[in-house]
């Protein structure tokens, strides 16, 4: 069993006097430096000059200053720039104000598991991953709450870095809702897994062929895209809140019977077959390799899929149907 931690566990003394240097102000570093701001930390952002994030974070009323500038100030310095940027941005700015005695942490374990960024020994590294997106993460907060996240230990230099993480991971409200105490490897490998097996892309793929399959057949695209695109919320946020068992007993019998019968032929062995290989790529660091290798090259490959997807028809059918029913603009 995982151990579990919530409020009442966690001493944040630790964190009396310290200053934690956000890096990056995208998804996770908005949400998690108001978090912070608001539970009392001293928290200051870390930018590039000239940026869009630089004046948003101005905007909410936060501290912002050079990358630089931020991890000499941050007794503790979060890395919050996105996976492939977070190497360059160690080695020219970051790793210059590491000294004996601070905190390097992360929100993800991909660069330190994959080795991309070598941290001194004196310092501590840590991660506290809270297992939603920034703005979730933000709107839970001022709700009161929190969302549930991951803490891990990578180098204990302190001897105190689980408790530093620990109260990290509470200042950001998670531990209301249950810090998870795990390692790099458990957490790195579990998270691309799942965006690539379950949800982005066994998600989109499950949504775009059951799409391409229905219009093939004739079938007007709108209904088509409510079918198997739209409804899905509805049945996702029934699992998320009652469990596959409460989803099913929420549904009509024919589709109870039609689901449990039908769902094992479209998803079947060779399925999970094919997702047993993922996990090897993901283990095996062939994954990080081969992305880390197409971001080096200028993400051409990337880029064309990214435009695929743009170019799709339930994108178009899709746009149309939500600025209908006003969920876009
Ligand atoms: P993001 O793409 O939303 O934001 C990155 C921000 O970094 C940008 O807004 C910009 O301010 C800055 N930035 C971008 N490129 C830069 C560069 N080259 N140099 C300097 N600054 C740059 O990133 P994110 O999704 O918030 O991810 C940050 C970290 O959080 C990652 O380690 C990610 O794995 C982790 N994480 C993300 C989520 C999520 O749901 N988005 C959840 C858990 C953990
Ligand atoms: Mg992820």
């Amino acid at each position: 069993m995982v151990k579990v931690y919530h409020d009442k566990d966690i001493d944040d003394k630790v964190l009396k006097g310290k200053t934690v240097a956000v890096i990056g102000y995208g998804s996770q570093g908005r949400a998690q430096a108001l978090n912070m701001k608001d539970s009392g930390v001293n928290v200051v952002v870390g930018l590039r000059p000239g940026g869009k994030s630089w004046k948003q974070a101005e905007a909410d009323g936060v501290k912002v200053t050079t990358v630089l500038e931020a991890a000499q100030q941050g007794d503790i310095v979060l890395m919050l720039v996105p996976d492939m940027a977070q190497p360059t941005v160690w080695k020219e700015e970051v790793a210059l104000a590491m000294r004996k005695g601070k905190t390097l942490q992360f929100a993800h374990g991909f660069n330190i598991l994959y080795g991309a960024i070598t941290p001194p020994k004196d310092v501590d590294v840590i991660m506290v991953a809270p297992k939603s997106p920034g703005a979730e993460l933000r709107r839970q907060y001022e709700a009161g709450f929190g969302v549930p996240a991951l803490v891990s230990v990578h180098q204990d230099a302190s001897g105190k870095a689980l408790q530093t993480a620990l109260a990290l991971a509470k200042a950001l409200g998670s531990g209301k809702a249950g810090v998870l105490e795990t390692s790099f490897k458990d957490e790195t490998e579990e998270d691309l897994f799942g965006e690539q097996a379950v949800l982005c892309g066994g998600a989109d793929q499950l949504i775009r062929r059951g799409f391409k399959v229905l219009v093939e057949a004739g079938y007007p695209p709108e209904l088509a895209y409510f079918e198997v695109c739209n409804e899905l919320k509805l049945i996702v946020d029934l699992i998320y809140k009652a469990g596959i068992g409460g989803m099913y007993r929420a549904v009509s019998d024919t589709a109870k019977w039609g689901g449990l019968t039908v769902g094992p032929v479209i998803v079947d062995d060779r399925v999970e077959e094919n997702m047993r290989k993922v996990l090897k790529d993901v283990q095996s660091g062939k994954f990080a390799r081969d992305w880390m290798a197409e971001y080096r090259d200028g993400s051409k490959h990337f880029k064309a899929l990214m435009d695929e997807v743009d170019a799709l028809e339930i994108e178009r059918v899709g746009r149309q149907i939500r600025k209908m029913s006003g969920l876009e603009k």
